[in-house]
């Protein structure tokens, strides 16, 4: 029987897509060879990789506005340290909310100066600081969209006159935002997009270039903006399955589509969390993700009954991260209503023995 996956990453995708990446294993385009085992010049593949990085660009409203898409190694995690390699001299702003921005911050700190904007610790990250001062002059702003362990989000972005800086890594291409007030957006694959193994980063062009030190070639955004994101080897086999599932994205409108089907499957589980006695959820009510919803059994002595509810009716990836405990239902673009759905009739059951 086929799951309903709520992992928070790696994390579900669409069939059709895992459908057409498995044909390409064995036979990619009727060419009698698989996709990993051609070469990554090789001007089929070439192609591939220019398909992905203009439809990056195409989905976030980007094309034509001095924005280059690359497919990186090493993880969000590698961007965080390439951030602030390339653009931090002085210092720059970071906006603390949780895990990631945390670990952002301290390779950020190798390089210069940190200034913490803003933070949530005091609460164990269940809410988005607002009002605080950005001062003017820093070398950029750096934020985390989406808090995929805490399940909070960012649903206004601050103004500022430095360069703005997102980890969208669990977030991208879930909902509208303007793109073209980020300078540099970055998130790993794995998240929402495709397999683990590629990280997607979209960059002005205009804001590198700026600081003094020397960059070695892997870490420098512009060898790899200068090679078309081939400066060695990509990984071909995620940044070809970020492909399909950007394909299939685009095929059923794009982010304003996905963002509708997104809204009705948090609003129907979150409905949920708030009418249920026997639930809470995590985060404050107006900072709640609508990819991640944490939240807690009242009485932790259901835990045994809900635990088998679960996994009787095929549902996986719903445990929390350690950091907050309880229960996580990830609801990246590739989960269906119907998904969310079960689990609600099983919270609702929960409810009715609780
Ligand atoms: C998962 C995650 C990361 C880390 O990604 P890696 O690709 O494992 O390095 C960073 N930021 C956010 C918001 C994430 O959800």
């Amino acid at each position: 029987m086929k799951k309903h996956n709520f992992s928070a990453g790696p994390c579900i995708l669409p069939q059709e897509v895992l459908l057409k990446a498995s044909e390409s294993v064995m036979d990619f385009n009727g060419s009698g060879l698989s996709l990993i085992e051609i070469s990554h010049r090789s001007k089929d593949f070439v192609e591939v990789m220019e398909t992905t990085r203009s439809l990056a660009l195409e989905l976030l409203g980007l094309e034509g506005k001095g924005y280059t898409a690359l497919f990186l190694h090493g993880g969000a995690s590698m961007e965080f340290l390439m951030v602030a390699y390339n653009l931090l001299e002085t210092k720059a702003g970071y906006l603390n909310t949780g895990t990631w921005s945390d670990k952002a911050i301290k390779e950020a700190k190798l390089f210069g100066e940190v200034i913490e904007v803003g933070s949530s610790k005091d609460e164990n990250f269940k809410y988005i600081p607002k009002g605080y001062n950005v001062p003017s002059g820093l070398d950029y702003l750096h934020l985390t969209s989406n808090n995929t362990i805490f399940g909070t989000q960012v649903k206004k972005f601050p103004t500022t006159d430095s360069p703005l800086v997102c980890d969208m890594s669990s977030d991208i291409f879930s909902r509208q935002l303007d793109f073209s007030t980020f300078d540099l957006i970055y998130a790993g694959a794995q998240k929402n997009m495709g397999p683990a193994g590629t990280t997607l980063v979209v960059v002005k062009e205009e804001i590198l270039g700026k600081v003094s030190r020397q960059i070695p070639s892997m870490m420098d955004y512009k060898a790899h903006i200068s090679k078309d994101s081939m400066f060695n080897t990509p990984a071909v086999f995620p940044v070809y399955v970020s492909m399909l599932t950007m394909q299939w994205l685009k095929d059923m409108g794009g982010i304003p589509a996905i963002e509708e089907i997104n809204k009705k499957k948090s609003r129907l589980l979150y409905s949920e969390i708030d009418l249920s006695p026997v639930f809470d959820g995590y985060a404050n009510k107006a900072d709640r993700s609508h990819m991640n919803a944490t939240f807690n059994l009242t009485d932790d002595k259901l835990k045994e009954t809900f635990d088998s509810m679960l996994k009787e009716a095929g549902i996986n990836g719903l445990n929390g991260h350690r950091s907050v405990g309880g229960y996580r239902a990830s609801m990246y673009n590739a989960l269906s209503l119907e998904s969310v759905g079960v689990l609600v009739d099983i919270m609702s059951e929960m409810e009715r023995k609780g």
